[in-house]
């Protein structure tokens, strides 16, 4: 037998067990993982109809409320990724034929845009240029001359690092009688998401970006009025997995739906018990001073950032690509340092670097780490003013 006989037959004598590389992931999500996540992740699982497994799910819905700052009865964790969430959200509220109004200032707003269009939807779009907010006048002037049934709009848009405000917007719509989408992917805990306060009626988050935990799960809330609207719905959702009707049958009268993962909640558990006990504020808090140092950092280094001031997500930051350096040599020369951090995409390709600071990565010593490997990644690509800012705060 040749020796390329016994490869094929005998595959596990070349694969060995897994040791992924170590990674300072200072990309846009995933983001870090504390290790006590990973210790909850390695606890036995339970089936998903298992008592133990129901008190799980309770805590981890009430933890939520924290995080999106909503006294909201509905919450629940839809099995899949932020994806999932924008999916489970447009297909439950809006319906074919009726009509939806996007603002549209980047790259997860046009991939809801699709969504709602794959719905059967009428779409209206207020377009801006990817780095810029909507206004509130301009927002609120859109609505009342659209008139839709639902409004959608993403409030940390990772695509551009624009942080959007929603009052104005969930304020005209309900106006208009209609409800507000917010994506909240990026945000969810590590920004204050404030859902009542703002108004919003359904906003969906992932798991991997400011909870800090493995990708897999995308949390979701649901106003009162939102609820109403799902009831009143005339046609059934075309997803059968992401239907929420079913899906309150599964959080509420505990009835087989699908085979949630017990290890992936247990993680999302541990991650916001982390946050329970540092304390929601303290940590919003604690992402806004890394990125406060961050900016400095940056700026010391000669370097611009894209969005404004004022309008900035603090845990993912957007870095313009300085004249003549090859964006994606710098991204290289860091990944050969065990860092990740992303370029941009669309029209920003090749423009910004996207890097999150975000969970264990978002402290004093960290951002310094970074600033100190991305200076020395920009010097060795040619970059002047490169010079070290690790000390600045
Ligand atoms: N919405 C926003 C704002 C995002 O940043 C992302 C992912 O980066 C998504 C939605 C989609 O999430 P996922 O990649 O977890 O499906």
């Amino acid at each position: 037998m040749s020796p390329n006989a016994l490869d094929k037959t005998a595959p596990a004598a070349q694969i060995s067990t897994l040791q992924p590389p170590p990674r300072l992931l200072f990309g846009p999500g995933p983001g870090q993982v504390h290790a006590r996540v990973y210790e909850a992740m390695k606890q036995p699982i339970v089936g998903h109809l298992d008592p133990y497994f129901f008190k799980v799910t309770n805590e981890v819905q009430e933890m939520l409320r924290v995080v999106f700052g909503t006294k909201n009865e509905l919450v629940f964790v839809i099995s899949g990724t932020g994806s999932g969430g924008m999916e489970t959200a447009v297909s439950n509220f809006v319906e074919p034929g009726s009509k939806v109004a996007v603002m549209a200032n980047g790259y997860f707003s046009d991939r809801m845009t699709e969504m709602a269009k794959r719905q059967g939807a009428q779409i209206a779009r207020l377009e801006k240029p990817w780095g810029e907010v909507i206004g509130d006048d301009e927002a609120a002037a859109f609505i009342r001359r659209e008139r839709p049934q639902v409004v959608m709009y993403v409030q940390a848009e990772t695509s551009t690092g624009a942080f959007q405000e929603g009052k104005a917007i969930c304020a005209a719509a309900h106006d208009a009688g209609a409800i507000v989408i917010a994506d909240t992917v990026t945000s969810l805990g590590a920004m204050p998401v404030k859902v009542d306060e703002t108004g919003i009626d359904v906003a969906y988050s992932c798991s991997q970006k400011g909870l800090s935990l493995p990708p897999g799960l995308a949390p979701i809330t649901i106003s009162p009025r939102a609820a109403e609207r799902l009831q009143a719905r005339k046609t059934p959702n075309s997803s059968w997995y992401f239907d929420l009707k079913l899906l309150h049958d599964y959080y509420g009268a505990r009835k087989y739906h699908h085979t949630a993962s017990a290890s992936l909640l247990y993680a999302m558990h541990e991650a916001l018990l982390l946050i329970m006990e540092e304390g929601a504020e303290n940590r919003w808090e604690r992402h806004r001073r890394s990125h406060l140092q961050f900016v400095k950092g940056v700026e010391a280094m000669g370097l611009q950032m894209h969005v404004a001031e004022g309008h900035r997500i603090f845990n993912l930051n957007t870095v313009r690509v300085p004249a003549g350096v090859d964006d994606a040599k710098v991204r290289s020369a860091l990944f050969n340092d065990g860092i990740e951090i992303a370029g941009g995409f669309g029209p920003l390709a090749g423009k910004i670097f996207r890097i999150g600071v975000m969970g264990p990565l978002a402290t004093e010593g960290n951002v310094s780490l970074f600033l100190q490997h991305f200076g020395k990644a920009l010097q060795a690509v040619g970059y002047q003013r490169a010079a070290c800012a690790c000390a600045t705060r």
